[in-house]
């Protein structure tokens, strides 16, 4: 599904991110990406959405080298792929509404056909019927179930999620990464960056470890 191949990063101004990193997250699997601040977690994602570019090697997404994606093209790639992040990136004056049907907006669908899918999406979440709250008004907790119901509204076969427990308790990111597991159960693709090594432990799946931009464990 998403496949790197002696993938380096090295920003302007000579930083090196990432360094001959090769790594396979396979059709239907849910994997963490692990590693201490500054190990390349974030700059791995950005090279999966094409918010940065590989300086070196090969980053394909469906057997498609995504090197050769022009500008314009990026938006349709993005739409494979829901990002979730640590702070949620919520819009805090709007509704959770709105919030969860900015993807499908830009995309132009319907006003029925957003409304059936922004109250599915809520659904999954369990934030059914708080539609017209602001995120302001709901807990840390359930403004991070709002930005993942935005990630998944348009149903995308790829989940990233960046930090996604970062300011949650230990029961609440238990909750958070259930619910990763029902998308998962349902067939799409879930890679996870986390430094939260107490939540990996406590569940089964792979786990990809970056030290200093290489990649140390996971690798196959
Ligand atoms: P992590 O997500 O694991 O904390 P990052 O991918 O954010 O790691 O960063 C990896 C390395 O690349 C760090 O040394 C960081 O300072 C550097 N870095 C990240 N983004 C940039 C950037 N835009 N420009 C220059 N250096 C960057
Ligand atoms: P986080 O820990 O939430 O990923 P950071 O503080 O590491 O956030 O980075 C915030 C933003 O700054 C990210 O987009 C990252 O790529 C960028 N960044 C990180 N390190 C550097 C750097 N040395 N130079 C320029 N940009 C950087």
């Amino acid at each position: 599904m998403i496949q790197f191949e002696q993938v380096s990063k090295v920003y302007p101004g000579g930083q090196k991110a990432l360094m001959d990193v090769n790594f396979h997250l396979r059709k239907g699997e849910m994997a963490f990406l692990t590693g201490h601040s500054g190990a390349g977690k974030s700059t791995l994602l950005k090279l999966i959405t094409v918010i940065e570019r590989a300086s070196a090697g090969r980053v394909a997404i469906n057997g498609h080298d995504i090197a050769s994606v022009s500008a314009k093209h990026v938006p349709y790639l993005r739409r494979n792929i829901g990002m979730i992040f640590q702070n949620h990136h919520l819009l805090m004056e709007k509704t959770v509404f709105d919030n969860i049907a900015l993807p499908l907006v830009i995309e132009g669908f319907s006003h029925s056909e957003i409304k059936k899918r922004v109250a599915g999406a809520l659904d999954m979440v369990g934030l059914y019927g708080k539609e017209r709250h602001q995120p302001i008004m709901l807990s840390g907790g359930e403004q991070q179930r709002v930005g993942i119901a935005r990630a998944i509204v348009n149903k995308p076969p790829i989940l990233l999620a960046d930090e996604p427990t970062g300011n949650l308790d230990p029961k609440l990111s238990m909750d958070i990464l259930r619910l990763f597991e029902t998308f998962n159960d349902a067939g799409t693709s879930v890679l996870i960056a986390t430094h939260d090594l107490g939540l990996i432990a406590r569940m089964k799946y792979r786990t990809f470890t970056l030290k200093q931009g290489r990649m140390i464990g996971g690798e196959q």
